[in-house]
């Protein structure tokens, strides 16, 4: 067997040559970054050349406990003395030295997760080399402690603060303000404080190969200083940001990071060079226009990390000497965006007037502008409308149903900042995100107030309603993480002067000082922030997204490749059923007829539960008759032409009455005021009637078609309710389709039974009004022995509707109302399970749900099948329904509608 290629070279040989070894294509072995490099390079932009290490190597080094694999070192010695043959220049050379960069790259993009180290290849000899070759001794000595800061702080964890304590010192002596005032000689004498921290706060005994003559000494080696770097981005694959970041993003933890080894070019050596970051799209709301920042005279990690305030992409064609590389830049740009056929997202450097590309990838972006996108670039004739549908993540869609402030709420506008990240957030003002964590913990919305985020705040981030910064462009860390994130985020707030030590802020220009748990509201469409909470509205399906649903719909309804995928809804009032006509839905798949018990009927209910006296019981049941014929008049009406699943009474009874315990409470409290002995009695007795119904386990209990069996009457009462609505709707003209459905059947027997009964109210009715009724009664499969006999089943039956919430909890056994909370978070954690499964359909579950199917299909041909538990409006879910299992269709709640058609949609363009 072949050995693997551990490294792959890109970019020109010393003679202009193209030797780019890697693609786009090898995302997987290369990383993002070292992947969209080679392809940059082989498609003749102007990268600086370099080489990438494998996640492979990665993997191995981890799986080794953080030791080289066999060969590796001699490997990259071998490609870093290419890299020196290619370039003509050697690390550490002391008249004319080579710098490189080593930047990690994993096959997904974890923005600011991991590490970086640049200009390396400094030590004091080469540093002169620097200077000879540049003439700037500024730029060499302050490339110099920018080196030993950061490989510092990245490789070996040395505080970085106390380097910026040491800059903060060395200005106040100097008398300037700004890093970029400080002089050569007050680099220079940085550069050997900053030494002097190195030395004092590495340990000696941890890193036995950096002590000289007895003491920790900066590494002046450039082979040791490139083989630390590269342990040092190998290992921060595993650090806990990354690991919190690949959970939340559902990236597995076994894929590694690549290592890019690139030489440097330089954006910090005077005003005509730069660097930036941009979009070929605007990332927030998708319009086609060059989107961006950029800095003269910096280093990349400065646009980054927001530490000096950036100017927008589209004035760099107006800064003196950087007008021709501004322009190409923009060719770029379309040369980019013709070759991945999307919106790319770029890093680039101007090195004295020369573009240098630094990295592209398909650039993230919100649902608006991944709508506004896609639909463009089908206009433009790049993508088909198939494709366009595919590029949009189903999931982002709830970005697009995210509040936004009522527009007829008075705004007292407080601060403005940019638009980094849509849709609107209210909450506490935290400082920090351990708080934001621990007051989100204790159920308190919060704002997260920064003067600018960093990987670490990624927890607080995560906790936090919406995302403040006073600092950083619409590229900086907090944009890029809270639009990945669907969190609204308001940055470069410059009026907020935040004081966290303080927990305050004061508002320039006011005499506003703002304090930790302060309400504010901010709005990441707009940018506007505002004292105190401002009353929020959910969004409306139009535009864009109602044109990619309707493009969606095409996919999933056409009778090409295979069975179209429907979209129903639960639906139990008409507002809802409304809401789900107008979102799209084309069926009701559950009404939950018990929801309509709730409110001032409850007292109905009870009574009828409770009462002793035949007569008063037969009243309640009367007036649930009157009531219940008028909701489901008011629901077929709605729905008219379109089929209504409605559920036949399911929870157990005692779910109508009081807490036992309350009334306990009530009994105690009407002694002690020495209420009326015949009140009292009635409040004991109802409470013995009470207890008498508890069951030890109610969802195990009493409930579904048991309760058919044993209390026929309640649903007697609801099927007379829904033939009686139907005959008087036909009679009206209305074309009501209703179908009744038995829950929690598990014994061929109850079925048969409970259709029996249910047939001869249909006929009764169909007799006493002349009307002519055809409603189909199905069974609501969600017991795992219903799905096992539901070949026998489906001889009584004209449609399976699955109860996966039900379905799930039996399956497993777990609790549906406690496992959520008590242990599947901790399953998670040990990865005992990989996903929630009351979230995303279990496998084996699923494997109920498509034997029931193909037992049901094969017995009676004539079925319909649909999922009607939570698990109908998640993508993954919904993906392995239709493809798996062979549903018709699944069924959801109103705002998971337009996320089930896309999903559905997709399914169908996956088979
Ligand atoms: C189910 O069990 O999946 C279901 C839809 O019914 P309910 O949630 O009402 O029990
Ligand atoms: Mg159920």
């Amino acid at each position: 067997m072949s050995k693997q290629q551990r490294i792959y070279r890109f970019g020109a040989d010393e003679q202009g040559r193209d030797v780019t070894e890697g693609a786009s294509s090898m995302n997987f072995v290369l990383g993002g970054k070292g992947a969209n490099l080679a392809e940059m390079a082989r498609i003749g932009l102007p990268v600086p050349p370099g080489f990438t290490i494998t996640c492979q190597t990665c993997v191995e080094y981890s799986e080794a406990g953080n030791t080289w694999p066999e060969g590796v070192i001699d490997e990259i010695a071998a490609a870093e003395a290419d890299l020196e043959r290619r370039m003509g220049k050697r690390l550490g050379d002391p008249t004319d030295p080579l710098l490189v960069s080593v930047r990690s790259g994993a096959p997904f993009s974890m923005p600011g997760m991991m590490d970086t180290v640049l200009n390396l290849g400094l030590n004091d000899d080469s540093v002169q080399g620097l200077i000879a070759q540049t003439g700037n001794a500024r730029f060499a000595w302050d490339s110099y402690r920018r080196f030993i800061q950061m490989f510092s702080d990245v490789v070996l964890g040395v505080d970085a603060e106390l380097f910026e304590n040491a800059i903060t010192a060395k200005k106040l002596v100097a008398g300037v303000r700004n890093d970029s005032d400080l002089a050569a000689e007050d680099l220079e004498e940085l550069v050997a404080e900053f030494k002097q921290i190195f030395s004092e706060h590495v340990s000696a005994a941890e890193h036995p190969e950096l002590v000289v003559d007895g003491a920790v000494t900066f590494p002046t080696d450039p082979a040791l200083q490139l083989r630390l770097a590269i342990q040092a981005v190998f290992g921060s694959w595993m650090n806990e940001r990354a690991i919190l970041y690949r959970k939340q993003n559902n990236i597995p933890d076994d894929l590694g990071t690549a290592v890019n080894v690139q030489v440097m070019v330089f954006g910090n050596k005077g005003e005509t060079s730069a660097t930036g970051v941009a979009f070929t799209r605007n990332p927030a709301d998708g319009t086609k226009e060059f989107y961006g920042d950029f800095l003269v005279n910096a280093q990349g990690e400065d646009v980054v990390a927001g530490i000096r305030n950036t100017e927008p992409i589209s004035d760099l064609k107006t800064v003196e000497g950087l007008q021709e590389a501004g322009a190409e830049l923009e060719r770029v740009f379309t040369i980019l965006e013709n070759h991945y056929r999307d919106m790319c997202d770029i890093e680039f450097t101007i090195e004295q007037g020369r573009l240098w590309m630094l990295q592209t990838r398909v650039g993230k972006r919100t649902a608006t502008a991944a709508l506004k996108i896609a639909i463009e670039m089908v206009g433009e004739g790049l993508i088909t409308r198939e494709e366009a549908v595919r590029r949009i993540d189903p999931g982002q869609l709830d970005q697009l149903l995210h509040p936004q402030f009522d527009a007829n709420a008075e705004l007292d506008i407080l601060a403005r900042g940019l638009n980094a990240s849509p849709g609107a957030a209210v909450g506490e003002i935290v400082f920090s995100s351990d708080d934001a964590v621990a007051r989100a913990a204790e159920g308190h919305p919060v704002v997260l107030v920064r003067w600018e985020t960093n990987p670490d705040d990624l927890k607080g981030m995560v906790a936090a309603e919406g995302v403040l910064t006073s600092h950083g462009g619409k590229t900086s860390h907090a944009a890029v993480i809270a639009r990945g994130m669907g969190t609204p985020c308001v940055c470069g707030v410059e009026s907020f002067r935040i004081d966290a030590a303080n927990k305050e802020v004061r508002v320039a220009g006011t005499d506003i000082v703002l304090h930790e748990g302060d309400i504010i509201s901010i709005d990441g469409a707009t940018g506007i922030v505002v004292q105190g909470a401002v009353p929020l509205v959910s969004a409306e399906l139009t535009g864009d997204l109602e044109t990619i649903l309707t493009w969606a719909d095409e996919v999933r309804l056409s009778e090409e490749n295979g069975a179209p995928c429907h979209v129903r809804v639960n639906a139990d009032n008409p507002a809802d059923a409304q809401l789900a006509l107008d979102f799209g839905a084309e069926a009701i798949g559950l009404c939950r007829t018990e929801h309509m018990f709730l409110g001032e009927r409850k007292n109905i209910i009870q009574t009828y539960i409770l009462s002793d006296d035949d007569a008063e019981r037969q009243t309640a049941l009367d007036e649930l008759l009157r009531v219940q014929t008028e909701d489901f008049v008011q629901m077929l009406r709605t729905m008219t032409g379109r089929a209504m699943v409605i559920r036949l009474i399911d929870p157990p009874l005692h779910e109508f009455l009081d807490d036992p315990r309350a009334l306990d409470v009530k009994i105690a409290r009407l002694e002690a005021e020495g209420a009326a002995a015949d009140e009292i009695a009635a409040a004991k007795a109802r409470l013995r009637r009470i207890d008498a119904m508890t069951e030890a386990n109610p969802m195990l209990g009493l409930r579904g078609v048991r309760l058919s069996v044993v209390y026929p009457d309640l649903p007697l009462m609801q099927v007379r309710a829904i033939t009686t609505a139907t005959a008087q709707l036909i009679k009206e003209g209305f074309d009501p389709k209703p179908e009744i459905m038995v829950p929690l059947v598990a014994i061929t027997a109850e079925h048969v039974q409970t259709r029996e009964v249910i047939e001869q109210v249909i006929a009764e009715v169909s007799e006493a009004t002349g009307v002519a009724l055809d409603i189909p009664v199905g069974t609501m499969l969600e017991l795992p022995r219903a799905c096992l006999v539901a070949d026998e089943i489906a001889r009584h039956a004209e449609f399976f509707c699955f109860g996966t919430n039900d379905l799930t909890q039996t399956t497993f056994g777990f609790s549906r109302d406690d496992a959520e909370a008590k242990f599947i978070p901790i399953y998670l954690h040990r990865k005992i399970l990989k996903t929630n499964p009351f979230e995303t359909i279990d496998d084996a579950v699923l494997e109920l749900v498509r034997m029931a199917v193909e037992k049901g299909r094969a017995a009676n041909p004539d079925m319909h099948f649909g999922v009607c538990g939570e698990h109908g409006g998640d993508p993954a879910s919904i993906e392995k329904f239709f493809n798996v299992a062979g549903v018709d269709y699944v069924s959801c709640s109103p705002y998971r509608v337009p996320v089930a058609r896309l999903a559905a949609a997709h399914a169908k363009l996956k088979r």
